[in-house]
């Protein structure tokens, strides 16, 4: 694609619309850089744009400018607006910073995608690790971190034999029109953002885009036990694997017999077998994870030891069960990123200890029942914080939960609480289910609270994980 001398508008400016403004600028383009915020709530945006762009937009949107460029490029989070309808109307092509990045990767270059409502900056995060620990020059970004995956186009990685990982969100994919990864990967969807969407199915078809422009020679990976990403695999022409916690499958991932391993039968391959210890994650939903990274990972030519290697040395995402604590044999695990109940279900299913639970917070409008039953088996007791916190528990009430359910102030309260209703060999676990911002900033302010209160009750510190601190 050539940029020279063409029009283009860059909507959106944080961190990925001057990206993306950058990199048009620098190679010859006319750039017009707008945004609905005025400059004063721009941050450094501006300062990053000055002497790069042609006009600066800000405060609204000039319809006339979106009419007369070559192309409009959306930075992620930017819905359809009155503007886009009217450039492609007039003819202008409106696309994603992804598919625009898209079509600047070397095509020997694989690029991984990784979608899903839950579970995929851990996906991402560690199917970069297993390709980055097989030596070949790897970038691993998208939505993940501050590496918009513009950023990989001028990357080391972007040569034949480099790997690209990219989490990509489903917003990003409305705005795709050729976005064609190597291998594709759709882990879970659960009714989550309907608020945008409107229907789980119409959120579903935003999130299976993912495989839409795959070929015979691309390969596609669902998940055997969410039927609405399998259907959007079945309608892409990739080659399908899938993989199962729970089942056994002929293409793709499951645990092996014996229940120790992860099993990956890969198409023109016998079967190979991962051991499950060489994993430090908890919980059945991030085996799922590990099966979806191990298969990309092996599909795009990452060989085995390098699989185990990099399994071996990967830490959790910050706020993503992760262990922060320890106070005799109770563990204290900071999922704060679970901020949705499907997250939380999927968490605490099959968690290897009892749990008492840290939840609550901003009720996001669905039913708790499927994180009520994922509780019955697991759960010693339910402290409860926030806005949600009576909704919770007249949920847990009609559930006929069988636990103690306690009302907390704050999180150092909720902490103290939570440990009394612990023994040793038990886990306390923060993982609300809901968003954070009726108390804190975000999820990780909330992380952070639940780490400063383990003081409390004199819990040790374990040594947070090496991966970089998130949003
Ligand atoms: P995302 O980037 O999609 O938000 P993360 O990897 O950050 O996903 O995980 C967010 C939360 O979702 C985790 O804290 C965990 O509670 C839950 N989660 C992670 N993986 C899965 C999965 N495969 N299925 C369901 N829930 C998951």
């Amino acid at each position: 694609m050539d940029l020279r001398g063409k029009r283009v508008v860059v909507v959106g400016l944080a961190q990925t619309g001057v990206a993306v403004a950058r990199f048009c600028a620098a190679r010859g383009a006319r750039v017009t850089a707008t945004d609905r915020k005025p400059l004063a709530e721009l941050g450094d945006a501006a300062a990053a744009l000055d002497g790069v762009v042609d006009r600066l937009e800000v405060g609204g949107h000039d319809e006339a400018s979106f009419r007369a460029a070559d192309l409009v490029v959306m930075s992620p989070g930017v819905p359809e607006l009155p503007e886009t309808r009217a450039a492609r109307a007039a003819g202008v092509e409106v696309i994603a910073e992804i598919e625009l990045a898209y079509r600047f990767l070397h095509p020997d270059a694989p690029l991984i995608a990784i979608t899903g409502t839950n579970g995929k900056s851990t996906t991402t995060a560690l199917a970069g690790a297993l390709c980055a620990a097989s030596g070949r020059p790897t970038f691993c970004g998208g939505n993940l971190g501050n590496m918009p995956l513009i950023d990989a186009v001028d990357s080391d990685a972007n040569r034949p034999g480099g790997l690209i990982v990219a989490e990509v969100a489903g917003f990003m994919l409305e705005f795709c029109t050729s976005f064609r990864p190597r291998v594709a990967a759709c882990l879970n969807i659960t009714p989550d953002h309907l608020d945008r969407y409107g229907t789980l199915e119409r959120y579903a078809s935003m999130k299976t885009r993912v495989f839409r422009w795959q070929t015979r020679d691309d390969v596609g990976i669902a998940n055997a036990n969410c039927p609405l990403t399998v259907d959007g695999l079945r309608q892409s022409e990739a080659q399908p694997l899938v993989f199962s916690s729970t089942g056994e499958v002929d293409r793709g991932a499951c645990i092996a017999p014996g229940g120790d391993a992860i099993a990956l039968r890969l198409p023109g391959g016998g079967e190979e077998r991962y051991p499950l210890a060489d994993l430090p994650l908890v919980g059945r939903h991030n085996v799922e994870n590990a099966m979806a990274a191990y298969l990309a990972a092996r599909v795009a030519g990452v060989p085995p030891d390098a699989v185990r290697a990099g399994a071996r040395a990967f830490r959790p995402q910050p706020h993503r069960m992760e262990l922060v604590g320890r106070r005799g044999d109770i563990l204290y695990y900071d999922d704060s990123k679970g901020t949705n109940v499907a997250a939380v279900a999927a968490s605490l299913a099959g968690f290897p200890r009892p749990v008492v639970l840290i939840a609550g917070g901003v009720d996001k409008g669905g039913s708790y029942e499927p994180l009520l039953a994922a509780l019955d088996d697991v759960c010693k007791g339910l402290v409860l914080l926030g806005e949600a916190a009576p909704l919770i528990r007249a949920a847990a009430e009609e559930h006929g939960a069988r636990y103690p359910i306690v009302d907390a102030a704050d999180m150092r309260d909720a902490v103290v609480r939570a440990t009394e209703l612990a023994d040793g060999g038990d886990a306390v676990v923060l993982s609300p289910a809901c968003a954070s911002y009726d108390m804190f900033r975000n999820f990780a302010e909330r992380g952070h609270a639940f780490r400063a209160a383990l003081a409390a009750v004199g819990a040790e510190p374990v040594l947070p994980a090496s991966a970089q601190e998130s949003p």
